[in-house]
């Protein structure tokens, strides 16, 4: 393997690629991922990608930036906001002109459907605004972006594991990582390090994300002194398959599908009149709970507590088998059902974060006194920009990857090209070396309990509804898994593919971010997008119409707090 490099890109998501495709033009890039590029979560993505094309009816990107705010319950930094849907339009024609198989209108144009909380009008009504490729649009982008890499002669890692990051001063000089294929670490030097590493949704019991989704680049970051941004902000989508979690995508609702309790009601109508099954997901996963705690819930007939159905009949076999192909597989897969004849049993499932490594708009990363830390970025999941706020909608998060992945390759293309690289401190794989050693002869249990208390805590502790007593027991009971943690052992010593030590490294991470998500959770007294508490049921923007940042003191949070741009929309209370 090569040790030195211009710039290396921890992901090969949506991000990631889209940043190695844009650097590649200024020097020799690497990307580095603990798995093989295409089977990033990027590719699990179903429903679409948001951006106002207007190709079937009237819409504008500033419509676009309205509901992105508006739906983030005003915890959007607005600029922010506005590049965003700006620059989606254009990023959806490039991902077009580098061949992506985007669906099509019958005169040839990008076909759109309507999503949750895109309207028309500043709110009037829902509006065609995602562009698809049928119900796998994430898996379009990533095999595109990942033929691009090559072309451009990106090099890639795959199946590396990155343990450190190299930091000199506040200065990102190179990182530390374990090929997975024969346990050895190596060390890279680089001039700038991108962290694209995704999400984190394996902290909760019941989530719509992959295996892989442990949050490693924010715990990196955490690590080095870094503070968090946002935490206590993480979402629930409304429809992942019952007792699962696996997604069913919005795409849905956005074709006709419509949520009914037991008694058949469209419940809808009583939490959102206007745009019904289409409101934003904070507010469905919530309308969800209250009718389960009304008694509304099916249950019984498929040994699961409590849920509801989502009727997709009138949409009929040809749309269903056309527009999505993937969730009729899944709903015959998991549950014996056919989707067009057959509702579906959901509940809600922990999805996105909005939260996660504070950056400015160009992906540099903001450490601890706000300034942009020299050579070190991060995009994508794995970020807080912050463009979702309180509430992410959906098909947002693939525009956030293509625009801000972009903008941060084209930042690192530029810095590259003014920078050298920096010399190593000795043993700097030593920290990394312990660690694996320490895990390879710890005498206590076996990681695989403490992360199923884990999740378990942060599920019914600091899942959608919170409350301040319960978060902070949520707080000790992760405090004393992570004790716990350090005494955990591998079963498997042994080099070669060690999964078992890899879930380990991995449990370290989820632990970490699981212990400010629950302090950030429990010191937020106000209800607000995603996050929701039952002692404090409204939002409070006299006291926490700002952005908070929590640190890691020696295992103790410390947290601070930064202004929201609020410059083009006032904050208003949330009707829809
Ligand atoms: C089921 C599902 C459906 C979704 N549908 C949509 C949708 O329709 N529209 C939408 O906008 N959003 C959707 N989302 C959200 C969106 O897909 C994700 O937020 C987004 O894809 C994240 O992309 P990313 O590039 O940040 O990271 P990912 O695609 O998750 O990639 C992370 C990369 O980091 C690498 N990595 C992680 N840790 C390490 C490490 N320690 N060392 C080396 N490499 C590492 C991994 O190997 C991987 O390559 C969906 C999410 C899910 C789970």
């Amino acid at each position: 393997m090569r040790r030195e490099y211009d710039a290396v890109i921890v992901g090969a998501g949506g991000a990631g690629l889209y940043a190695a495709l844009e650097a590649s033009s200024a020097g020799r890039v690497a990307v580095v991922s603990k798995l093989y590029p295409v089977r990033s979560h990027t590719g699990c993505a179903q429903g679409g990608i948001g951006a106002a094309l207007g190709n079937l009816e009237e819409d504008h990107p500033e419509w676009h930036a309205f509901d992105t705010i508006k739906g983030g319950d005003y915890m959007v930094d607005q600029m922010a906001a506005r590049i965003l849907a700006d620059e989606a339009v254009q990023a959806v024609y490039d991902l077009e002109n580098m061949g992506l198989p985007f669906s099509r209108t019958p005169e040839g144009l990008i076909d759109q459907r309507r999503f949750g909380g895109h309207t028309r009008n500043f709110g009037e009504a829902p509006v065609r605004r995602a562009c698809y490729a049928a119900d796998r649009t994430g898996h379009m982008i990533l095999q595109t972006l990942y033929q691009q890499c090559i072309k451009h002669e990106v090099d890639f890692y795959n199946e590396y594991f990155v343990v450190d990051l190299l930091l000199d001063g506040s200065s990102c000089v190179g990182l530390v990582v374990l090929e997975l294929k024969t346990g050895e670490l190596h060390t890279i030097r680089s001039k700038a390090v991108m962290l694209a590493t995704g999400g984190f949704g394996r902290m909760f019991k019941t989530t719509s994300n992959a295996y892989a989704n442990t949050g490693d680049g924010p715990a990196l970051a955490l690590r080095a002194g870094i503070p968090l941004e946002d935490m206590e902000f993480y979402q629930f989508h409304p429809t992942g398959i019952a007792g699962m979690g696996i997604l069913i995508t919005e795409a849905v609702r956005g074709e006709g599908g419509i949520l009914r309790n037991r008694r058949g009601e469209r419940f809808m109508e009583m939490y959102a009149p206007k745009l019904l099954d289409l409101a934003p997901r904070d507010l469905i996963s919530k309308a969800i709970l209250s009718e389960l705690k009304a008694g509304n819930g099916m249950r019984g007939d498929r040994q699961i507590d409590d849920y509801v159905l989502l009727d997709a009949t009138a949409l009929g076999k040809k749309v269903v088998e056309e527009k999505i192909p993937d969730i009729a597989d899944f709903c015959r897969t998991y549950l014996g059902i056919d989707p067009a004849t057959d509702p579906i049993p959901v509940q809600p499932t922990a999805h996105y974060a909005m939260g996660g490594i504070p950056t400015d708009v160009h992906g540099r990363v903001l450490g601890a006194g706000g300034g942009a830390c020299p050579g070190l970025y991060a995009a994508g999941e794995c970020a807080c920009v912050s463009v979702h706020g309180a509430n992410r909608l959906g098909t947002n998060s693939l525009v956030d990857l293509v625009v801000f992945g972009r903008r941060a390759g084209r930042h690192i293309a530029d810095y590259i090209a003014g920078a050298s690289l920096r010399p190593l401190a000795a043993g700097s794989e030593d920290g990394a070396r312990d660690k694996v050693k320490r895990l390879k002869t710890g005498r206590g249990a076996h990681g695989g309990a403490i992360r199923e208390a884990m999740q378990k805590t942060m599920m019914e502790k600091v899942g959608i509804i919170r409350e301040g007593e319960e978060g902070r027991s949520a707080v000790a009971e992760i405090e004393a898994l992570r004790d716990e943690y350090r005494g955990a052992r591998v079963d498997d010593a042994g080099a070669a593919f060690n999964t078992d030590l890899l879930e380990l490294l991995e449990l370290e991470n989820l632990l970490d971010l699981a212990l400010v998500t629950a302090h950030a959770a429990a010191r937020r007294e106000e209800s607000r997008g995603g996050h929701t508490r039952d002692d404090f049921p409204e939002r409070d923007d006299a006291r926490w119409l700002k952005h908070s940042l929590v640190r890691l003191v020696s295992g103790v949070p410390e947290f601070s707090y930064k202004d929201v741009d609020t410059s083009l929309y006032p904050p208003k209370p949330r009707v829809y």
